[in-house]
Order: structure tokens, then C-alpha cells, then sequence
């Protein structure tokens, strides 16, 4: 299965992912099946494309406001008595949470669903400094005993058979060998994770929303599992990116309906909690992450790819998501929100992400934010190509293909020899070397070219 030793381009991870077409199906099936839950979720709301739009605008606003936002926040937080951190780097974040952790002189702890957490590889960083961390998460807490990153923003073990899982759980949590009934694992994690929740004096969780006009954070979950580590611990540390605000908090009425009927589909998350300060005893702290947010807000053509607000619909619905699986993204967020991400922290590591796309579009049409991911894409190859982090290959292919579109004599030409070797020597193209072969044969060649039968049928019309 897609394991992360995978390693390689996203091509490559690929085509480990595609040996087992029958999980290839089924991964692809499944996530259309969600595809189609967010579709009927979304239809029953008349005003859907309203809400679309108002989230969008809402998210233009902040970016374009965000250095007023944050310190309105950062001042109602310290007012409501949270202790605030920043970090322009994981390495900073890594470090401050991991020092609040030594100070209490505590050995484990318990950590709800946080992608932030998993771009700045919190997990392995405490580990290495002797903190034993549970991901609290279901899912998460799947993949993290399989020693796995997630695959999938909102289901993350989503690549995952229940079979697996049970097997999983026979070598870890000791159920019985071959019992993979949902309903039985999942009471065996809950018991697993009441002991570890029940133990933890430090509970770290991610943000969804944070407003800026009351300086509250909000946490969404199905599971409720961020507010019992949250309310069984002495610290809770909220991590977030500095995207995260939202103006007021009446903007969460357009947002909380968007995500979960964007995310699976549902009309809500089955939590939505709200932690303004803390409890009687407890501390606070929330630390607000950088990593190349500011610099992407210079960039017209890519910032409002900090609109996004994870609710993965652009993987659920991307043709090439569907059939290569989160792993071959090796990036921390998948699929094409990812691959316009990634490419913005290190554009040599991730310049294959913005190529795996059909470009068709279809992740732009879902996206409750209305971020242009496909356009974002387009544009990301364009720069990719210019600062030279390509093949040598797709260069030349490309340079070759902008030749012969640029000119209709050569382009007639290219496509009467085409169509020649393609009928006498096939073997030509469909051979080993050329990828596409792998998986598809080259249509029988036309007789004639299509300019030919336009002009010839044209006669005929009389016109
Ligand atoms: S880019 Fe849009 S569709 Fe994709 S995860 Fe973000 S908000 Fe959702």
C-alpha cells in the first residue's frame, strides 16, 4: 500500500501507489463518494454561491489587512489572559512549544488534528527530544502508529482498508487477530486514547478560526477529541498559521457553513468549540506561525492561496489525487491546494506538485474560498520552467511543442508525418520509453488531418 517509504517525484510515488489497482479503485471511488456528499450538501443551500463568494471576500479582506488583524488579535488574546508566541519558522514554533512542555516537566502529551503541526513535523521534533506525543485524531492516530504522515487533509488514513486497520490494531493495541469490525476498532482506539487523555497535563491542538475581534480561537472536530484533551489538561497550546483570522466573529456564520459541507459533506462539524481564555487553573498559549505566509502575500498571482481554509474538497474531487494517493504529494498537504503551497516554500523540492493536474478545473469550482487553484497551477509551471526547475526533457519536449504550435506550416507538416509513422511504424510510440504507453495506446491515426476534411466538406457545403 502507499506506505510512506515511498520515495521519489510525485511520478514516481505514483506508480508505487498504482501497482494495487484495486486500492486505486476504491480510493478513487471513495473520495468521489464524498465528492458527491459535499455536491448534495451544497445544493441545498439556495444562497451556496453567496456564501462562496462572502467567504472569499471576507479572506481577501484579511489578507489585505492582516498585519491590523493579528495585532487586534494578539491584544484581545493577552487581554483574555492567553499567553501569545510567534514564530516565522517551524523550527521556531518546534522550539517554543516544546520549552513550554519542558518547563512543566512533562513527558506526554496529547495533540488534536493540526495541520500546522504536521508542516512544521512537530511530532517527530518532540519526539526527539524525549516527548511522547498521541495524535488524538482517529485517523490521525491510525496513520501515527503505522509510522505514516496523513494522506489526506481531513482523512488522513483514508488509503486505509478497516482490514488494515484491524491488523493494525491487533499489533498495537492487542484486539483479536482478523477482527476488523469498524464499530469494535473504534471503541478499542476510544479506550486506548480515555487512558492517554486521562494522563496528559498538556494538550496541543490546531485552530480553524481565530477572531481577531475577540480574540477566541475555534476548533472543529467530529470526534471531540480536542475539547477532552483540552479540558483534562493544566496547558493547552493552540497552534496556528497567521492566516487562520477572520475579522469578526459573525464571519463564522459563513464560514462554519461552508466547511463541513465542503469537507464531508455534513451541515456541520459535530464540534464546534470555542476557547476564549482559559479555564480556572489552566494556561494558555497560542503560537502563530509564519513559514513563508508574509512573503506569499507580495506575490499577486499566488497570495490568495492563503485564503484556503483545509477542508480538502479540491483533493476529494481532483482526477489525479483520486488515483495517486496522498503520499506521492510528499508534502504535508496534498493534492492541488498542496501543489500551490509547496512550491512557494522550496520550488526545487516541490516542482513536480504543480505538473500533477489535468488542469481541468474542477478543484476551483469546489473550493468554498473560490481560491483560482487551477490557474494557480498554470502559473506556478510557467515559473517553475523560467527559474529552470524542470527536466531537461520537459523543456525540450515543451520547446519542441511551442515550434510546432507556433506555426501552421510546421504544425501541417508535424501532423502528416505523424500520422505516417504512426500508421507504419507504431512501434515507434507505443513502445517502453514513452510514459504514456504505460497506461494508454495511441488512437488508429486519421486518414487525413482535420484541416484537410474542413476544407474538403466545406466545398461540399457549398459554402
Ligand atoms: S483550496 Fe479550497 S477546496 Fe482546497 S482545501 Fe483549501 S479551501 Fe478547501
Amino acid at each position: 500500500m502507499g506506505k510512506s517509504e515511498n520515495f521519489g517525484d510525485h511520478p514516481q510515488r505514483s506508480t508505487v501507489f498504482n501497482q494495487d489497482e484495486a486500492r486505486v479503485d476504491w480510493h478513487d471511488k471513495t473520495l468521489w463518494f464524498i465528492r458527491e456528499k459535499r455536491d448534495k450538501a451544497a445544493h441545498q443551500i439556495p444562497e451556496w454561491e453567496e456564501l462562496r463568494e462572502q467567504a472569499s471576500q471576507i479572506k481577501e479582506n484579511v489578507l489585505s489587512k492582516l498585519h491590523e488583524y493579528l495585532l487586534q488579535f494578539e491584544q484581545r488574546v493577552l487581554e483574555n489572559g492567553i499567553h501569545v508566541h510567534w514564530a516565522a519558522t517551524p523550527e521556531e514554533h518546534n522550539s517554543i512549544v516544546y520549552e513550554i512542555i519542558r518547563k512543566k516537566g512533562v513527558k506526554q502529551i496529547v495533540k488534536s488534528k493540526s495541520m500546522l503541526t504536521e508542516e512544521c513535523h512537530l511530532n517527530e521534533y518532540l519526539e526527539g527530544h524525549g516527548i511522547d506525543v498521541v495524535d488524538t485524531d482517529l485517523g490521525e492516530r491510525i496513520v501515527q502508529l503505522a509510522k505514516e504522515p496523513p494522506s489526506h487533509i481531513v482523512l488522513p488514513c483514508i488509503h486505509w482498508k478497516k482490514e488494515e486497520i484491524g491488523e493494525l490494531f491487533h499489533q498495537h493495541l492487542g484486539t483479536p487477530a482478523g477482527n476488523s469490525d469498524p464499530q469494535f476498532l473504534t471503541a478499542a482506539a476510544r479506550a486506548h486514547l480515555r487512558q492517554r487523555f486521562m494522563t496528559s497535563r498538556v494538550a496541543i491542538t490546531g485552530v480553524n478560526f481565530a477572531v481577531a475581534e475577540t480574540g477566541e480561537i475555534v476548533v472543529c472536530t467530529n470526534e471531540g477529541n480536542a475539547d477532552l484533551g483540552v479540558q483534562l489538561a493544566d496547558v493547552h497550546i493552540a497552534c496556528m498559521g497567521i492566516e487562520k483570522i477572520i475579522p469578526q466573529r459573525k464571519h463564522l456564520s459563513v464560514f462554519l457553513r461552508l466547511l463541513a459541507r465542503s469537507a464531508t459533506g455534513q451541515p456541520i462539524t459535530t464540534y464546534s468549540s470555542h476557547f476564549k481564555k482559559p479555564r480556572p487553573g489552566q494556561e494558555m498559549h497560542i503560537v502563530l506561525v509564519d513559514n513563508g505566509r508574509s512573503e506569499r502575500l507580495h506575490s499577486e498571482d499566488f497570495k490568495s492561496a492563503l485564503k484556503c481554509i483545509r477542508c480538502g474538497a479540491c483533493m476529494n474531487t481532483c482526477p489525479v489525487y483520486r488515483r495517486s494517493g496522498g503520499h506521492s504529494y510528499h508534502y504535508a498537504i496534498a493534492g492541488p491546494i498542496g501543489s500551490i503551497l509547496a512550491p512557494g516554500l522550496d520550488m526545487k523540492k516541490y516542482a513536480d506538485l504543480p505538473f500533477a493536474s489535468t488542469l481541468c478545473g474542477s478543484c476551483s469550482n469546489v473550493c468554498p474560498v473560490k481560491i483560482d487553484i487551477h490557474n494557480q497551477l498554470y502559473k506556478w509551471r510557467q515559473v517553475l520552467v523560467k527559474n529552470g526547475h524542470v527536466t531537461g526533457g520537459k523543456t525540450f519536449g515543451m520547446k519542441g511543442m511551442a515550434a510546432i504550435l507556433g506555426s501552421p506550416r510546421i504544425f501541417k507538416f508535424s501532423g502528416s508525418v505523424g500520422r505516417i509513422l504512426m500508421k507504419s511504424f507504431p512501434f515507434l510510440l507505443n513502445n517502453k520509453l514513452n510514459p504514456w504507453y504505460k497506461q494508454r495506446e495511441l488512437p488508429a491515426p486519421p486518414s487525413q488531418s482535420f484541416n484537410k476534411w474542413y476544407r474538403e466538406n466545406k466545398k461540399q457545403d457549398g459554402k
